[in-house]
């Protein structure tokens, strides 16, 4: 579970820049430089954070229109990611017209507006939205500029005497601009300390970042790479040693097993926590950087001061919560104590909100933490989806690293409070929230379908992926659990486990992976299964056992654990059985099979009421000859069944669609549909129904 410092990136992402074409005109070689060159900075979190920072190159080309040449720069535009950015991504302004708006610009009171007259710069339809950090790179003259967010560089923005310091590590060569909001203003800053010395390779942002300019590519992304390495250096050689304190013992981090298994014992509390305002998904880091920070006697106060760059506060909020008791702390007083420090939280919150914001401002948020921290155990990261929540607490080891080199050198002193919320309740910001795409049915969901290497599993796995669900996709067979993980998407969307349900303590553990990748469980849907066709006469305690221990004990055992992480969770949540249409009719020579199935039917009714008051649902669906990519019909079941009924086996979907009502075949996909329609919203109050999905059998009619 613990991160380590590569930079993990969606596989999506990843292939996006290859195949995209430039929208406003022939991909000309400055374009390929500046991606390039984008990667290559993009790639090492230290160079700058997740979506964080902004590049730029200005180069000739013919104006379709006229004929002429024309000077345009290509910039990244409003979010996207450094390392993996396209030419879709580019937002390509003319720069006669950027340069004309110095005229036009009515004063720091009114910079804002000038966002929206980028719009009458662009070239052509101007490719991505332009960010508002799109002024400096137009207004400093050099034909390529770097704006960046790395550490070293930040822990001279944040130190108490951070001007000093620069011109102590860096002399000319590299000057100081004070704090200012990204801007038109801050625009018109850099380019004037630029022109003011032609010597200089770049700036500190006071409170924010760095930014370097060059004639060329290789030039400019030399001189970033310059200033990043010699604010290191100069740290590493000046520095403090110990800059966060000495390691206080009683918050010296778990061993390891013990360590996830407090954090699974938490973690569904806090996700319940965290979500008081709006549901959230949960990320859990225990890296080294994390639990030494934790386990130094001075965490508590830098944690007080906040997170310092402007890209954080959107992401990890003004600062974290910090549980403040020692790592060894029995869990439940831990819990108390947490339930204590959230209700303190979000009055701490209010009142920031309140002390700051004017008429103008938009509406609050949400007052409950994105980052959690907890000596010994690790840092808890919360957002509206599983990428939000692991770039946030990224974003917060970014904050630590701040912190040690400002700590290491000086004092660290991020922006004032009253900046942090200009920057947080920037309206410029919130228009950004306004254009994300709606949330998906499920998003915000944890599912955990067992059985789902193939069949109903797989194809109910992939239903509630594709509704937004994170899924944790578990069978017997983990490397097909693996598979079809990956085929969903990247460790946000699906992780995988095996698991045999029948173990309770494989479902114990399999149940806290699921805890420890997600924050909790909200939807668990018994599918695991296997059958054995047989008349009473010939079956064997052991088919009978066997039977009944995969599917009456297996999903009692599933939903026992499910249980015991949502009701602490307090979210709600759903259950849905995957049961049979033989829970109800009495089919030839299938006395196991029909038996469990039935036991599995009555744990639907049982424990929707027993989970009522938890407000956790439980349902299930009765599917019927459910024959094409079934685990259960390809390893013996489905050539039995075809015995006893006396067709070939592969006619035997054929056969099961002519004696429907509806004569028709039910698929996987179909099974999967109903599921979905039992945990989404428009359900929400129904509990202990069957659901058949068996095109119409009158005989497993439910009465
Ligand atoms: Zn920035």
């Amino acid at each position: 579970m613990a991160s380590g410092s590569a930079r993990s990136v969606p596989s999506a992402e990843r292939s996006a820049g290859a195949t995209e074409k430039v929208v406003t005109g022939p991909r000309t070689s400055s374009v390929g430089e500046l991606l390039e060159r984008s990667h290559r900075l993009g790639a090492d979190p230290a160079n700058t954070n997740y979506a964080g920072g902004n590049t730029s190159i200005k180069a000739t080309a013919t104006d379709p229109v006229t004929g002429n040449q024309v000077e345009l720069m290509w910039v990244k535009g409003s979010g996207g990611d450094l390392g993996t950015l396209s030419e879709a991504s580019l937002a390509v302004l003319r720069l006669d017209r950027l340069r004309a708006l110095v005229e036009v610009y009515p004063g720091e009171e009114h910079e804002d507006e000038m966002v929206a007259a980028f719009d009458f710069c662009l070239h052509g339809r101007g490719g991505a939205a332009p960010s508002i950090d799109t002024a400096m790179h137009a207004l400093v003259s050099s034909a390529n500029v770097d704006h960046l967010h790395p550490d070293a560089g930040i822990a001279f923005a944040t130190a108490l005497d951070g001007e000093a310091l620069t011109r102590a590590c860096f002399g000319e060569r590299v000057l100081w601009v004070p704090w200012r909001r990204p801007g038109f203003q801050l625009g018109l800053d850099i380019a004037a300390v630029a022109a003011r010395h032609p010597e200089a390779i770049g700036v500190v942002l006071g409170g924010h970042g760095i930014t370097a300019w060059g004639a060329t590519s290789e030039e400019c992304e030399a001189r970033s790479l310059e200033i990043i390495r010699t604010a290191q250096s100069y740290i590493d050689a000046n520095g403090r040693a110990e800059p966060f304190g000495s390691i206080v013992a009683a918050n010296a981090p778990l061993p390891k097993a013990e360590r996830h298994a407090r954090a699974a014992a938490l973690f569904p509390v806090l996700r319940g926590l965290s979500s008081t305002d709006a549901r959230q998904v949960g990320h859990y880091d225990d890296s080294e950087v994390v639990l030494d920070f934790l386990a130094r006697e001075r965490h508590g106060h830098l944690v007080s001061k906040g997170t310092s760059c402007p890209d954080h506060f959107l992401r990890t909020k003004v600062r974290p919560m910090v549980l403040d008791l020692p790592a060894g702390t029995p869990t439940e007083r831990a819990l108390n104590r947490l339930r204590e420090l959230h209700e303190a939280y979000r009055a701490e919150y209010r009142a920031y909100y309140d002390r700051y914001a004017t008429a103008d401002s938009p509406p609050m948020r949400g007052a409950d933490p994105a980052i959690v921290l907890v000596p010994g155990v690790g840092m808890f990261s919360f957002g509206h989806d599983k990428q939000t929540a692991r770039v946030a607490g990224e974003f917060y080891i970014n904050a630590i690293n701040v912190m040690r080199g400002a700590e290491a050198l000086s004092v660290y002193e991020p922006i004032p409070e009253s900046e942090k919320f200009r920057i947080e309740y920037w309206e410029l910001e919130e228009q950004k929230l306004r254009r994300q795409r709606p949330q998906k049915a499920l998003a915000t969901r944890v599912a955990f379908v067992t059985g789902a290497g193939s069949g109903i599993g797989a194809a109910t796995a992939r239903r509630l992926a594709a509704e937004g669900a994170c899924v944790v996709c578990a069978d017997l067979d983990a490397n097909k659990a693996a598979s079809l993980a990956s085929g969903i998407g990247n460790a946000d969307a699906a992780v995988a486990c095996g698991v045999d349900v029948s173990s309770e303590t494989e479902v114990a553990t399999a149940m806290q992976a699921a805890v420890l990748a997600f924050g909790g469980v909200d939807l668990v849907v018994n599918n695991a299964g296997m059958s054995i066709s047989k008349s009473l006469m010939d079956t064997t305690v052991s088919d009978w056992d066997r039977q009944h221990a995969v599917m009456a004990k297996g999903s009692f055992l599933v939903s026992r654990e499910a249980a015991r992480v949502m009701v602490p969770q307090a979210m709600g949540g759903d259950i849905v059985y995957i049961v049979s249409k033989n829970a109800v009719f009495a089919g030839p020579n299938n006395l196991a099979y029909g038996s469990t199935k039935a036991d599995q039917a009555h744990q639907v009714r049982l424990l929707a009421a027993e989970l009522g008051e938890h407000a956790i649902r439980v349902n299930g669906v009765n599917p019927d000859g459910v024959v094409r990519g079934s685990g259960i019909f390809a390893s013996g079941w489905g050539a039995q069944r075809a015995a006893v009924y006396g067709v070939a086996e592969e006619k035997l979907g054929e056969y099961y669609a002519s004696r429907t009502l509806l004569k028709r075949e039910v698929l996987p996909e179909h099974v999967a549909n109903a599921v979905f329609v039992l945990a989404s919203a428009e359900l929400s109050h129904t509990t202990g129904l069957l659901i058949p999905v068996d095109a119409g059998v009158a005989a497993a009619f439910l009465r």
